[in-house]
């Protein structure tokens, strides 16, 4: 009986607990009002009822350790899920500005204490309030997630992808060469410039503009400056047309 409690805290449906628990309260208050008085039917060896009772023992702290763990996997998942919530950006899934501010905080102590080449991309769809403008908001919600689902594709275990806000994500890549990181910029240029979205049956192509700073191990800059000279390039590349990647090394 019990272990009705299981049944109230289970994920069933409000009708199913109730009749659950008035079974086994039915059963348990008739067992006990029948069985009270009376001598058992059968009289048990010593042996047999020390193993009834082990058993019974043994089920009853299986089932309490087994509800207590069941409800911290619970609790543990769900605390995650909260405390991301601040950080994560709720369309893209991907870290919001506060995280990246957190990021760069965090990576600007360890710059002091350790040097390394890195290289930060901020990237920005062209024309996208032509998007929205043409095709709608939701249509532009979805290319943006697309857009970050792409990107995603790129990251490394100790890469950084967010959003930096609107339509512009910013990707950070560390130990990585000049010439790979340049690279890496134009075949993502590429590769979102030869993609076919498709919303509601229609299909799309966008384009997108990346001011990329490449952050050489012997000439350090702190990371927020590294971010305002990567935002400038991606202004020059704007100006330049659109659709091209404006690269610096410092
Ligand atoms: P440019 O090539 O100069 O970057 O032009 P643009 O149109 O992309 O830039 P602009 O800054 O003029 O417009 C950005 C647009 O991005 C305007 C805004 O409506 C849209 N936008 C920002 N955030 C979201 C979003 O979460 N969802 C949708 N659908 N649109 C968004
Ligand atoms: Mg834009
Ligand atoms: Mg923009």
């Amino acid at each position: 009986f019990n272990m009705s409690v299981l049944i109230v805290y289970a994920q069933w449906k409000g009708w199913m607990k109730l009749l659950g628990v008035s079974i086994e309260a039915l059963l348990f208050v008739t067992l006990f009002i029948l069985y009270q008085n009376r001598a058992p039917i059968t009289q048990m060896s010593q042996w047999l009822t020390l193993t009834f009772h082990t058993i019974n023992v043994i089920f009853n702290v299986v089932g309490v350790a087994n509800s207590s763990n069941f409800y911290q996997i619970i609790a543990t998942n769900a605390h995650k899920k909260i405390s991301q919530l601040p950080t994560t950006d709720y369309l893209t899934n991907v870290p919001n500005r506060t995280a990246f501010g957190t990021y760069l905080n965090l990576m600007a102590k360890q710059h002091k204490k350790r040097a390394e080449a890195s290289g930060i991309m901020m990237i920005d769809i062209d024309h996208f309030k032509n998007i929205n403008d043409t095709f709608g908001h939701i249509t532009g919600d979805v290319i943006l997630k697309e857009m970050a689902k792409t990107l995603k594709t790129y990251l490394n275990s100790e890469d950084f992808l967010g959003r930096y806000g609107g339509e512009e994500f910013v990707f950070i890549k560390h130990n990585i060469s000049e010439n790979d990181f340049f690279q890496l910029c134009e075949k993502i240029r590429v590769d979102i410039e030869s993609k076919h979205f498709i919303v509601d049956q229609e299909v799309l192509h966008i384009t997108i503009s990346i001011g990329a700073l490449y952050n050489s191990e012997a000439h350090h800059i702190d990371c927020h400056e590294a971010v305002k000279h990567a935002d400038v390039l991606l202004y020059q590349a704007k100006r330049s047309g659109r659709n091209v990647v404006k690269t610096k090394t410092i």
